[in-house]
């Protein structure tokens, strides 16, 4: 060890990081300088090259998670980039792999992990929220995260695709399993998931419907695959949906908005059909007649994040063209607060992407 001398001191490589110092809406971010994170035996350092913004961010910015999470925190689950450097046990991957990073942090040990459903995990950890994620120039996280990036999908796409365009596999095609020649009604087809999910239903075989409050969402829903874009602005759209449908109601509707718009999507259920939900970013906690609900012989079921296969299968179909991004906008880390401003003001166009680290010599 050197001695120092005044004026002179160890230099720690530093890295910056966008941090939530205070909650609200908005809440108060701090650009800051962190020291470089270093990797356990079983980790990863990944310098991000972009990383998705969800709603799961407005959350944690508003303090609105049914959990405490201690400050300073650095927001971002949806993270692509290059592997920097690799713990002592890793051995699967090495630095310069391009990958994604499922961002609920299963443990792999668990027994709905050795069977495959990460999704159930029992000690899982919301990067980003419960561990700081990607909002940063560089982030650590398991290895058993990574998901390798396939040849076509550039570092946007994935951070577009990986968390929203996964969550909707998982609600397609592992809760509500979507059959060709399903009606299938998607609440805010503009939306991350919304995108995806219309994508994913067309890919299925099913007649979509969707909504939207903008002009601009509609025609996005409709470029996407949706044979219907309806006005969520306007009361009745239950009402359009059975006319659609010739009275019968869709087979399945993809939810993630709870609240009023979760009653109203029993209104466009045929009978037999299924509702998938998630996020509940309008609404937790709606009053609910049973009656109805078993005449009918309805479902309502809760989709939570996704496994491992669902992040593969999402970026494969986003290699072959089946899975496009929607990219609405894309901010440099310093105006992450600008970012998040975008997306609560609920005028976005698929995703709001952060690009935490573009070395300016870097042209592609
Ligand atoms: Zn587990």
């Amino acid at each position: 060890m050197g001695f120092a001398t005044p004026g002179d001191c160890v230099r720690i490589p530093e890295m910056n990081a966008m941090q939530l110092i205070a909650h609200g809406a908005p809440g108060k971010f701090e650009l800051r300088d962190l020291p470089e994170p270093q990797p356990a035996p079983e980790e990863v350092v990944v310098q991000v090259q972009s990383c998705g913004l969800n709603h799961l961010d407005l959350w944690l910015e508003a303090a609105g998670l049914p959990m405490t999470v201690p400050l300073p925190r650095t927001p971002g689950g949806e993270v692509a980039g290059r592997i920097l450097e690799t713990g002592s046990a890793v051995t699967d991957w090495k630095p310069g792999d391009e990958v994604a990073v499922q961002s609920n942090l299963f443990c792999g040990a668990c027994e709905p992990c050795q069977r495959g459903e990460e999704s159930l995990c029992h000690r899982s950890v919301i990067l980003g929220v419960q561990r700081d994620g990607g909002f940063a120039e560089k982030v650590v996280v398991p290895a058993r995260a990574l998901v390798r990036l396939p040849a076509g999908v550039d570092f946007d796409a994935s951070a577009a695709l990986t968390l929203a365009g996964s969550t909707a596999m998982h609600m397609l095609t592992k809760r509500a399993q979507v059959r060709e020649g399903d009606w299938v009604l998607v609440i805010g087809g503009a939306s991350g998931v919304g995108s995806a999910a219309i994508q994913i239903a067309k890919q299925l075989g099913a007649r979509v419907i969707s909504t939207g409050s903008t002009h601009a969402k509609r025609t996005l829903a409709h470029s996407l695959g949706a044979e219907f874009a309806l006005d969520s602005n306007d009361g009745d759209w239950p009402g359009e949906v059975r006319t659609i449908t010739n009275k019968r109601g869709v087979d399945v509707v993809v939810e993630h908005v709870g609240g009023e718009v979760l009653l109203k999507c029993f209104e466009c259920l045929a009978r037999g059909g299924t509702i998938v939900t998630c996020g509940a970013t309008a609404g937790r906690e709606i009053p609910f007649n049973l009656w109805p609900f078993f005449v009918k012989q309805h479902r309502l079921i809760g989709s939570y994040g996704r496994d491992r296969a669902d992040t593969l299968t999402t970026l494969a179909w986003a290699a072959t063209g089946k899975l496009k991004p929607v990219i609405d906008s894309v901010f440099p880390l310093g105006q992450v607060p600008e970012a998040f401003a975008k997306l609560r003001s609920r005028s976005v166009l698929g995703k709001v992407l952060i690009e935490p680290y573009v070395p300016a010599s870097e042209s592609d």
